[in-house]
């Protein structure tokens, strides 16, 4: 079977690379979702490294962290130059490609970085940042999450701000973690395509961090493209109760930990996070049948030139059995042929479709 160029929307490899333990990326790594082996394995082309810092952190550490990240990841392509290049445009994605080298774009999710100032913007633009997700899962100045208080009811009048000055300096906007109404603002306001980087289809797993049909088709009428994340917990229904019924008491004794420690979420997670997620292994999970699925309702809904995945691997405690790293993304492609698609409707799904995006959005 043919091999596809594989352009993963999102990963949370970028939070390995600082910290106490760093990870290099260089070598195949005995744990974790991602690294320079296993992508090639995976006919990874290029891949979304997003930048997050816990808002939970105190406000005074998210600016430096979040550069640090940055650094973090273009040392990873300095000192692996042979495999793997900072890429700023859809163009120089195509020229690295072309070069036999995978292509890292810089990414930031969580606009709570900002405060709202357009400054902080331009300044992460200069650093090399071509795609930012509005919200994580908190609202913040600029917009409201959709697992976040409604403070906005969508977009504050900085978030609109934002939008025009991310239209001019060409990023990517990412509207995973959106409230549905901040999803809708942003479609109106938006001179350009947009990006979904990491969510699911509502109509299979009815929560709000997924996407609903009727979003899908306002996506499609914008350009945009909306990315399959493989947390099974977004894949099934079912599969998010158990865990996030975990997951819950897990945040509540985070916080309880972190203000007794001085607010160093880090040492809780260190401290209680392995025996939460061992709890969440347990419980029964979808698998690479179920990231089909998604792939094609999205694709019959809004359209093979909007469909896309954004694996959401180093960010998800579990993985769909089948796709249990980015070394197998080709046998995702390998499941929509054996369901009848032709390679060209695979291809843009697997790549073609989001390097389309940002060669639009950063030329
Ligand atoms: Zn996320």
């Amino acid at each position: 079977m043919r091999r596809f160029f594989v352009f993963d929307a999102h990963c949370d490899t970028a939070l390995r690379l600082t910290g106490d333990k760093p990870v290099d990326l260089g070598k195949r790594l005995a744990d974790g979702h991602v690294d320079l082996p296993r992508m090639a394995e995976g006919g990874v082309g290029a891949q979304v490294f997003a930048c997050w810092v816990d808002p939970d952190l105190n406000v005074d550490r998210w600016m430096p962290d979040t550069l640090e990240m940055i650094s973090a990841v273009r040392e990873q392509a300095g000192k692996h130059s042979d495999r793997l290049a900072v890429a700023l445009s859809g163009k120089e994605i195509a020229s690295v490609n072309d070069s036999g080298r995978i292509a890292a774009v810089i990414g930031i999710e969580g606009g709570h970085v900002l405060g709202g100032s357009i400054g902080k913007l331009e300044e992460f633009h200069r650093a090399g940042v071509r795609c930012l997700t509005l919200t994580w899962m908190n609202s913040n100045e600029i917009a409201d999450s959709s697992d976040g208080e409604t403070k906005w009811n969508g977009l504050s009048p900085a978030g609109r701000e934002t939008i025009a000055a991310m239209n001019r300096l060409g990023i990517v906007i990412d509207l995973s973690h959106a409230s549905d109404r901040t999803f809708f603002d942003v479609i109106e306001t938006s001179d350009v395509p947009v990006l979904v980087s990491h969510s699911s289809a509502r109509a299979i797993c009815d929560i709000p961090r997924n996407i609903n049909d009727e979003m899908l088709r306002a996506l499609a009428e914008n350009g945009g493209v909306a990315c399959v994340n493989f947390f099974p917990a977004f894949l099934d229904k079912e599969c998010h109760t158990k865990v996030f019924a975990i997951w819950g008491r897990y945040r509540e004794e985070r916080s309880r930990l972190a203000a007794e420690y001085g607010g160093d979420p880090k040492r809780v997670d260190e401290e209680i996070g392995g025996a939460y997620i061992e709890k969440i292994k347990k419980i029964p999970m979808p698998g690479i049948e179920a990231a089909a699925d998604h792939i094609e309702h999205i694709a019959s809904v809004a359209g093979v030139a909007h469909t896309g995945i954004g694996s959401d691997f180093d960010g998800i405690m579990v993985v769909p059995p089948g796709l249990e790293d980015v070394s197998k993304m080709q046998a995702l492609a390998a499941v929509l042929a054996g369901r009848g698609w032709n390679d060209v409707d695979i291809a843009s799904v697997m790549g073609e479709n989001l390097l389309k995006l940002f060669s639009k959005v950063c030329g």
